[in-house]
């Protein structure tokens, strides 16, 4: 049974497995653009979406780097204009993950919740998920004044005290949109510089409701039901006291989700794929595009980019499998 949400196709879609030339893992602006690439060239991409289509960017309050934007652009509504544009050339949206996948075989195989897939090509676009603190408390109290989306979350924290923790470009920019909602918004940062860029920390620094402590990491999150307090340690002095506060935000970076691949793609040391020729993968036939395999940019621009290059790359792939298929069959018929 199939069912339809929104126009992307949800649940089981078949008993077999179903084939397609191109199967695209991942619904972020890298999995979306490969598919908008692969659909005009006439691949019929299959995206397997994930649960959250989108990723990252569709969280994100307003994005002001994505050129042809001048005024900035919503994360979703981005998103939104990604997936029209993919669908408008035929690309097919599936709401599913992929829970297994085989790239030893000819086909890959790839499994889902709801289905088995073939595919001659993949593109892995798989995006990163919210790196975690580790620290006690964080676990138990996520969803109860923890929070790795201020978009999502920031809403309950009206007239609210919250702590931001990180020192980058989302720690200081969700920390400004929580300003919105919350009395006060304390940034807790590691060093004693922001690594954030400069435009960003001069809006940081005027806005009456952020304040900032330097050197400082939170080593324990405290509450019995809901967030009540923060154990915080000094770095440098080795201080270490208790914040009352009513939430705590964390954007300390993230983790490529990359699970899927242990044992048979080739990672760096901290889990990205590996890529030469920006999108080729270290298996003729798998190709990779944004923050999946890019711990440098991570950009929304760069991952479109790379979702635009690995399709081409795709394409030519395709190409080469149904050149050598054809001759195959001419020196079978001789
Ligand atoms: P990021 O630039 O990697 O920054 C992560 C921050 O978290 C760093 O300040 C780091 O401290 C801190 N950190 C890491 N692990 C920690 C830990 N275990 N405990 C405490 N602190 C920890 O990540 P990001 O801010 O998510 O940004 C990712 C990329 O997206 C960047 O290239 C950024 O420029 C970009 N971005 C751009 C915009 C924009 O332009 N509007 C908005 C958001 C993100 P250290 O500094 O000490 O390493």
């Amino acid at each position: 049974m199939e069912f339809k949400l929104g126009g992307i196709t949800t649940g089981p879609t078949s008993a077999g497995p179903e084939r397609t030339k191109l199967l695209i893992l991942g619904s972020g602006p890298a999995g979306l653009t490969a598919a908008l690439y692969a659909a005009r060239a006439e691949l019929e991409p299959l995206v397997l979406t994930g649960l959250e289509i989108g990723g990252q960017v569709a969280l994100t309050h307003i994005v002001e780097n994505y050129p042809g934007f001048p005024e900035g652009v919503g994360g979703q509504e981005l998103v939104d204009r990604f997936k029209e544009q993919a669908e408008r050339f035929g690309a097919r949206l599936v709401m599913d993950t992929a829970t297994e996948v085989n790239l030893r075989t000819r086909p890959f195989q790839v499994k889902t919740y709801g289905n088995t897939y073939e595919a001659d090509a993949l593109i892995i676009a798989t995006g990163a998920s919210p790196r975690k603190l580790g620290v006690p408390g964080e676990e138990e109290l996520t969803g109860r004044g923890v929070s790795y989306c201020a978009t999502c979350d920031g809403w309950f924290f009206q007239d609210k005290e919250v702590i931001v923790v990180g020192g980058g470009d989302s720690a200081l920019e969700e920390g400004l949109f929580l300003t919105r909602y919350a009395s006060k918004v304390t940034v807790v940062h590691r060093r004693d510089q922001f690594r954030a860029g400069a435009l960003m920390q001069k809006r940081a620094r005027e806005n009456p409701k952020m304040d900032f402590i330097m050197d400082t990491v939170v080593t324990e999150i405290l509450g019995d039901d809901q967030v009540q307090a923060v154990r915080l340690k000094n770095v440098k002095t080795g201080e270490e006291y208790e914040k009352p506060i009513d939430g705590v935000f964390i954007f300390i970076g993230h983790i490529p989700n990359t699970d899927l691949f242990k044992g048979q793609l080739e990672t760096d040391e901290r889990g990205y794929l590996k890529v030469h020729d920006w999108v080729v993968t270290s298996i003729p036939g798998v190709f990779a595009a944004g923050e999946v395999a890019d711990p440098v940019y991570r950009q929304v621009i760069t991952s479109a980019g790379m979702g635009a290059a690995a399709a081409i790359r795709a394409g030519h792939y395709l190409d080469e499998l149904a050149f050598e298929a054809q001759e195959a069959a001419k020196a079978a018929r001789e």
